[in-house]
């Protein structure tokens, strides 16, 4: 099974070594989600985009990229659940989506309903290693200039954009159709 993962760039060390090392030990058939231009090709064009137009960034390093490698498949498994925002509170666990060239696929959350305690309790009872990071205080962790610890007791993803949006775009890029 292909496990795609968005190489933007822009990820903490901890994260792609995380990443190796889940690949390594369980064999995962690891596809990198590339985008169109290098990291150095992207900022000699646009400088950060990340500060002044995260939404284009994400377009060009996580949207475009993800849209591409999902063209080959009908089914696309994902780890959203409800408690993590507002945007994903009536997520169902399975919805037929539409990509942008019309391709239809079914995108499932199996873990839609589960909440944060039932995640590190199974990860705790399965030997499932825990990114280092979530040590350090961060609940929602996605690209290291666009990520910060959150205020206690806030929103678990407030700490991504800088409170400015909850959501790259690569969950609602797709009409949903079902
Ligand atoms: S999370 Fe930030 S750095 Fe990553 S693609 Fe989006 S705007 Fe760019």
């Amino acid at each position: 099974m292909p496990v795609i993962f968005l190489e933007t760039g822009y990820h903490f060390p901890a994260l792609i070594e995380y990443r190796d090392r889940l690949v390594n030990e369980w064999r995962l058939n690891l596809v990198n989600a590339m985008p169109k231009q290098t990291l150095a090709e992207h900022e000699s064009q646009f400088g950060l985009l990340h500060i002044v137009q995260p939404t284009e960034c994400c377009n060009l390093r996580k949207v475009e990229p993800l849209m591409r490698s999902l063209e080959p498949y009908s089914w696309w498994f994902t780890g959203l659940r409800r408690e993590q925002s507002p945007t994903r509170a009536g997520l169902k666990k399975v919805e037929d989506h539409k990509l942008p060239t019309g391709k239809m696929l079914k995108k499932v959350s199996i873990l839609a309903d589960w909440d944060w305690a039932r995640v590190e309790a199974y990860a705790n009872e399965h030997g499932i290693p825990k990114l280092s990071l979530y040590d350090l205080g961060y609940t929602s962790i996605g690209c290291e200039p666009c990520t910060k610890i959150p205020e206690a007791g806030a929103d678990p993803r407030s700490g991504r954009w800088g409170g400015k949006k909850l959501e790259c775009g690569i969950h609602t890029f797709s009409e949903k159709a079902s």
